[in-house]
């Protein structure tokens, strides 16, 4: 199935309704955007992109985002997005690693692309000059097949460069179907919008919002402000939005100097960890509008979901552990705890999260990083080993701890940061906390904290420590913390851990 083939049903039942639009202005109804798109489709295949060639798109969210996307679908071509906040080196290698025949870009982007090594021989296509649609009977959308490649997922790479992750058309079928089974109801009243980048987990949730003929937002900023996301869902209405964790919290802040966010009917959190603090907030400000998914670009979105019920539902006995984990499976995967020698972990035992299914990437793109390799790294006996530590519960609820390279060894025993950073996030003068090991010649590593203050706060490290020794083990508490301005993060907001090693090394050396 070509998700062409789902905007031409959509642009047939109601070919007049509004579905894209920049702010609260139409600027294409479904006729325009499937016409807008099988005429670019027309203009790639003229080109000489060919079924199974990789169109790229370096650019901030627009609406013609999505007109290029299903223009290179239409074409039977390959998507290669990639994100906009990326320096244009980055984009040049990535579009080189593709081998892209044509990258669309944003003019500033263009500029910018022309100069770096790598993306010569790609031919730079303006979404602020797209073909206009002129008369004349278009071509049918390429009839793609389950197995076809049409998403080349670069991952957000926090150590070393990205890797394409090969997305099949049925991997983002059922991606989108598990949407409707275990997110929520999307109907044509309902909006999506845009506030992270469309090249992620954003962009991935427009396939059922074209299948459902509902209307695709862009905020005019381009990118996640706050309070604009709280006008736009209030002039709209039935807004639904996927927001990492960051952003999540910047939503809460202003909507509780609103009091309230009228409008916003979803949104759908993850793409790293909530922590519990922020999520108990979340949901005394926001109500129940919260929905959390599990995924990794390996595995699109739907490893897991928390719905709105067990976000929402303070009375539930176990609501804070519940709240806590990432969910249960969703409806198109097998989820599994192995130790390291692809044993199963009992209930309760932390080993690495596995999964299993039609969900599954196709494998890394062979490009410039050895994709086969990778592959039979990530894929083994018939799991994707995804790298994320978690135990599952006897009810089937994950619980993910960190990744497999960020546990702590220390004196040999595990020590997982994200249940110390859980605690040191109950400080009320703690904004945000990174806790990392630091090698020591006695026990191999111990444990260090970076800590970020909010605004006119003064956080002490014995105070932290008294916090620490009254909630966990104390050979969990941090030997040392480090307080700091901010934490450095890629570009989707994670916080890398590798840089504050770095940072430790250049202070102790
Ligand atoms: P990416 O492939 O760039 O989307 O990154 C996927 C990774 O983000 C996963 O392997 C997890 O480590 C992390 N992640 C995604 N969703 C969540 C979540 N709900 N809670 C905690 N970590 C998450």
């Amino acid at each position: 199935m070509n998700p062409a083939e789902w905007l031409q049903r959509s642009a047939g039942n109601a070919p007049g309704r509004a579905a894209l639009l920049l702010g609260d202005t139409v600027v294409a109804s479904y006729g325009s955007f499937a016409a807008r798109a099988a005429h670019l489709a027309a203009e790639l295949s003229g080109r000489g992109v060919a079924p199974g060639d990789r169109v790229a798109i370096f650019a901030k969210n627009c609406p013609e985002y999505l007109i290029a996307l299903y223009g290179i679908w239409h074409a039977g071509a390959i998507a290669v997005p990639i994100n906009a906040k990326l320096h244009p080196r980055e984009a040049a290698w990535i579009i080189g690693d593709a081998g892209a025949q044509v990258c669309f870009v944003t003019e500033e982007a263009a500029r910018d692309l022309a100069v770096e090594p790598g993306a010569e021989g790609c031919a730079l296509w303006s979404l602020g000059n797209l073909p206009a649609v002129s008369e004349g009977a278009l071509s049918a959308p390429h009839p793609t097949l389950p197995q076809d490649v049409i998403w080349l997922f670069y991952t957000s790479g926090t150590t070393g460069r990205p890797k394409g992750v090969m997305l099949t058309a049925l991997n983002l079928m059922l991606m989108t179907l598990s949407y409707l089974a275990d997110v929520d109801e999307v109907s044509e009243q309902d909006a999506i919008l845009y506030a992270a980048p469309m090249s992620h987990g954003a962009g991935l949730y427009n396939f059922i919002h074209v299948m459902r003929g509902a209307r695709h937002v862009v905020p005019p900023s381009g990118g996640f402000e706050a309070a604009e996301v709280l006008d736009l869902a209030a002039r709209l209405g039935n807004v639904s939005m996927f927001a990492a964790p960051t952003m999540v919290r910047r939503l809460v802040d202003a909507a509780r100097v609103r009091g309230g966010a009228e409008g916003l009917k979803t949104v759908i959190y993850g793409g790293g960890p909530m922590y519990l603090a922020d999520i108990v907030e979340a949901v005394e400000v926001m109500g129940p509008r919260l929905v959390q998914i599990y995924g990794q670009g390996e595995c699109p979105m739907a490893i897991t979901a928390l719905s709105r019920a067990e976000v929402a539902d303070r009375s539930a006995p176990n609501w804070r552990a519940r709240l806590a984990s990432v969910g249960r499976a969703q409806s198109g995967v097998r989820l599994g705890i192995l130790r390291p020698d692809g044993s199963p972990a009992p209930v309760g035992e932390i080993g690495e999260v596995v999964v299993q299914g039609a969900l599954v990437m196709a494998g890394y793109w062979a490009g410039q990083t050895n994709g086969a390799e990778s592959t039979a790294k990530a894929i083994r006996d018939g799991w994707l080993w995804t790298g994320d530590m978690g135990a599952l519960d006897a009810d089937g609820y994950l619980t993910l701890h960190d990744r497999s390279k960020d546990v702590i060894i220390s004196g040999g025993t595990n020590i997982y940061p994200r249940e110390v950073e859980e605690v040191l996030l109950t400080h009320p003068g703690v904004h945000e906390v990174s806790v990392i090991g630091r090698p020591d010649p006695e026990w191999g590593e111990d444990v260090v904290a970076f800590v970020v203050c909010r605004p006119g706060s003064a956080v002490t490290p014995e105070e932290l420590d008294a916090l620490c020794l009254a909630n966990i083990a104390r050979f969990k508490r941090p030997k040392a913390y480090f307080f700091v301005p901010d934490l450095p993060k890629n570009n989707y907001g994670k916080v890398l851990k590798g840089a504050l090693r770095d940072k430790l090394k250049e202070e102790t050396a």
